[in-house]
């Protein structure tokens, strides 16, 4: 059973319980309306005869008094047979009741009389019944063409509200028939399903997107692997041919081992850049200044050529070690790589900060906002080895953790900042 089916049915049944309880509860009100009216007459109707005495069968201290309104409106008197619920009636109490007499319907009031002796007055009830009659058959008939009604109501309303719902399952239905991320759902207004609909173009839109930098990793990736990958497969040809003299050989094969070491650089951080939001990070208490004087001695082996100089302050801060130790000395080789041989590299650590400036060649202004993307590198360094993913590892790192990687530079270098939360 669809769920439009299952709506309408409630509705329905929600809208007939209704009507029938009102109609009901009418049915219930005219009846006590109209045997009060009656009940009235007979009240009068046995007053009077009490207070005249005249137009009685019988003498008031005998058995009983009986009287009856006949259904041609004769009220003179004509004996009515004692039923057993007025023979019961004690003195000085009054009882109503509905009763069947020579196939007459009569409401009697039977009052019992002090000391002996009882009143019985009978109203026919052949109009009461006849306008009852009527009052139940115009409820069932409007009770009836308004159930009706409400279910063709139920089943309009039912296919209304669940418009929304139809456009949005249209949608999916399409992205899932043809993987189309670009698919989006006309909003119309901002109730829950209005909101639904948002959320659902916002879930596509960043399915999207995270899909697009997906594919445009993939597609750089493997652009940029081709390359150290020709380089070593050329040298390996050569050196399979045998014909190389010998220091061409070791030559060869010094030039693969370094693009063989590119590509494993390589490979290892397109795995971290593709790991992405998925990364666990595994949160301790990091004393900053101590992992950034490790990573400043392994660095300073490697690059006897430059000279690093450091400050650093006492910061304690809540990070991945691993990841940001990665991100500091990624920074590092950029200053090293882009420094002159001799050059001075100062490193600050204050606060939750991690400072480098170099004295290297700076970064033109139209490469400065996108050096922190993928792959990005600048026309002036694309002669030195590199991919491009060492600063994009970087601000990875940094938003990780709620934090911000920047770039300055001026005249005199460039200054990369990574700023952590501190505190916490
Ligand atoms: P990889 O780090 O992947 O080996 P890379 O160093 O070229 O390659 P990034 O570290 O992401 O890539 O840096 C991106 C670009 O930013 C560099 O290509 C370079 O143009 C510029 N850049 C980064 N650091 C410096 C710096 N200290 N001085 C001048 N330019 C820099
Ligand atoms: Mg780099």
């Amino acid at each position: 059973m669809s769920f439009r089916v299952k709506l309408t049915l409630l509705i329905a049944v929600a809208i007939a319980v209704t009507v029938s309880g009102a109609s009901f509860a009418l049915w219930v009100v005219a009846k006590h309306q109209l045997l009060g009216q009656v009940d009235q007459t007979l009240q009068q109707q046995a007053s009077v005869i009490a207070h005249s005495g005249g137009h009685s069968p019988g003498p008031l201290d005998q058995t009983g008094l009986y009287y009856l309104s006949a259904p041609d409106g004769d009220t003179t008197g004509q004996p009515l047979l004692l039923t057993n619920d007025a023979r019961a009636v004690k003195p000085g109490h009054v009882s109503y009741l509905n009763t069947t007499i020579h196939g007459y319907h009569f409401r009697e009031l039977a009052a019992g009389l002090v000391p002996t002796g009882r009143l019985v007055v009978a109203e026919d009830l052949a109009p009461t019944d006849k306008a009852l009659d009527r009052i139940r058959f115009w409820i069932f008939l409007i009770g009836g063409i308004g159930v009706a009604l409400a279910a063709a109501l139920a089943a309009f309303v039912a296919a209304a509200a669940l418009r929304p719902i139809r456009r949005l399952t249209a949608a999916a239905e399409t992205v899932a028939a043809t993987g189309n991320l670009s698919e989006r759902v006309a909003v119309a207004g901002d109730d829950e399903l209005g909101r639904l609909a948002t959320r659902f173009n916002a879930m596509l839109a960043v399915l999207e997107r995270s899909v697009g930098a997906q594919r445009r990793l993939v597609a750089d990736a493997s652009h940029e692997l081709r390359t150290p990958l020709t380089a070593a497969r050329t040298n390996v040809d050569l050196l399979r041919e045998g014909r190389l003299p010998e220091d061409e050989q070791r030559h060869a094969l010094d030039e693969t081992s370094v693009e063989l070491d590119a590509l494993t650089r390589l490979v290892s951080d397109l795995v971290e850049l593709a790991r992405g939001e998925e990364r666990q990070l595994r949160i301790e208490d990091v004393q900053l200044d101590d992992l950034v004087a490790s990573v400043v001695e392994r660095a300073q082996a490697r690059a006897p050529q430059v000279t690093f100089v450091t400050a650093l302050s006492r910061t304690q801060v809540h990070a991945d070690p691993i990841l940001l130790e990665r991100a500091v000395s990624n920074l590092l080789d950029n200053a090293v790589k882009y420094s002159p041989d001799g050059a001075r590299i100062e490193v600050t650590v204050r606060r939750g900060e991690v400072i480098v400036q170099d004295h290297g060649p700076g970064i033109a202004a139209e490469d400065l906002p996108r050096v922190f993307d993928r792959f990005y590198r600048a026309a002036a360094a694309r002669s030195k080895p590199g991919a491009g993913l060492g600063l994009a590892i970087v601000r990875e790192a940094a938003e990780a953790h709620g934090g911000t990687a920047t770039a300055e530079t001026s005249s005199s270098g460039t200054r990369f900042r990574i700023a952590l939360p501190v505190g916490a």
